[in-house]
């Protein structure tokens, strides 16, 4: 006998089956990207990462961004309001491959912010709207959950929001892509990195793009579940 309906899964076990590869993904993420940083920690370079950074600033002809020491594993970033490029007390003094890739790579969103690079100038735009939108999804889908078949517009308006957050999420793909292809493209050619070492570099960065690569898919896909039970709402 031939089976006429096919295996249809409930919202719930989609959303389960979509948590936990995610959650998976971004295990497996992490821990490449720890591995590598860990690696690539132990290849010397001549300069710490302090020098790499003031060195790009440089050479881009940026001379009001100061390169500032912060506490913290991973805590590296640019801050465009206070003009600075703040590394993490391991990138900032050592002189290692994976030091100057993170180094380089902050410095590579400075560089965005000063040729107002669009995505980036996008991304800023978003950033209140999206700690606005971060603050009250929860309860407004919470709600919406709730009111579904009494009130649908409410689970509509938290849709709205988390879409908001979504957005903001693939907004930050290029923005950070971009950045690390400005960082491998100057420390290859100031000679900071050489045929052997940009190449470990690339990897470095390449494994940071992925978490957010991850990241913006988990948004997604729990953006379709939102979308699909309120959709739905009427079976
Ligand atoms: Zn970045």
């Amino acid at each position: 006998m031939i089976m006429e309906q096919g295996i249809v899964f409930s919202p719930n076990t989609i959303y389960w089956i979509i948590f936990i590869g995610v959650a998976v993904a971004s295990w497996i993420v992490s821990a490449s990207l720890e591995y590598k940083f860990k690696k690539y920690s132990r290849v010397p370079l001549r300069m710490t990462g302090k020098e790499v950074a003031e060195k790009m600033l440089r050479d881009n002809g940026i001379d009001d961004v100061k390169v500032t020491c912060t506490k913290g594993h991973l805590t590296d970033h640019y801050n465009p309001a206070t003009q600075t490029v703040n590394l993490s007390e391991s990138v900032y003094n050592s002189a290692s491959v994976a030091a100057a890739a993170v180094a380089a790579h902050e410095c590579g969103h400075a560089v965005q912010h000063e040729t107002a690079y669009a995505p980036l100038k996008m991304r800023s735009a978003l950033v209140p709207v999206v700690n606005f939108a971060g603050k009250w999804m929860m309860w407004v889908l919470l709600a919406g959950m709730l009111l579904l078949q009494i009130f649908p517009a409410v689970m509509g308006i938290g849709i709205l929001l988390f879409a908001l957050t979504t957005l903001f999420s693939f907004i930050t793909l290029p923005v950070e892509i971009d950045a690390s292809r400005r960082a491998v493209a100057w420390l290859d050619g100031a000679g900071i990195t050489d045929a052997e070492t940009t190449p470990l570099a690339k990897s470095a960065l390449r494994s940071a793009a992925y978490t957010y690569v991850v990241a913006a898919l988990g948004s997604l896909a729990n953006l379709l579940y939102y979308i699909m039970i309120f959709v739905g709402r009427r079976d």
